[in-house]
């Protein structure tokens, strides 16, 4: 089991397997619990929404000045329930999600909740 263990952390897995339709689901190459996060950005300006692309663990804006004002300054916004539009500017996270509650035994099944998980990839 060590030995799993420590394979697991020297390969950085993608989590390509992940299906994006589901909003939870443990990756089948690392078994890791990823959650699904949509992301759009969004001028801090004028508040128009930009595309998002995820780059050296951030979710930045792809162009480098808004189209709309000029600005340069934006904010990645988490969407919650992606539609048909947002997913034009949406970038996908797989985010790996840990449970901090470990002697819920009988629980591994449950899906977390907000309050129970923690971001490993957070800043
Ligand atoms: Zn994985
Ligand atoms: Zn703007």
């Amino acid at each position: 089991m060590d030995i799993l263990n420590l394979l697991r952390q020297k390969r950085e897995c993608k989590h390509t397997k992940v299906s994006q339709q589901e909003d939870f689901a443990y990756c089948p190459d690392c078994g890791e619990l990823i959650e699904n996060r949509w992301y759009i950005a969004r001028c801090k300006c004028c508040g128009i929404k930009v595309k998002a692309i995820y780059k050296g663990g951030k979710v930045i804006s792809q162009e480098k000045f808004c189209h709309n004002c000029g600005g340069q300054n934006f904010e990645p916004e988490q969407v919650s329930n992606i539609n048909c539009i947002d997913i034009n500017y949406a970038v996908l996270v797989k985010t790996v999600v840990t449970q901090e509650t470990e002697e819920t035994t009988q629980s591994w099944f449950e899906m977390p909740t907000g309050n129970t998980t923690k971001l490993l990839t957070q800043t």
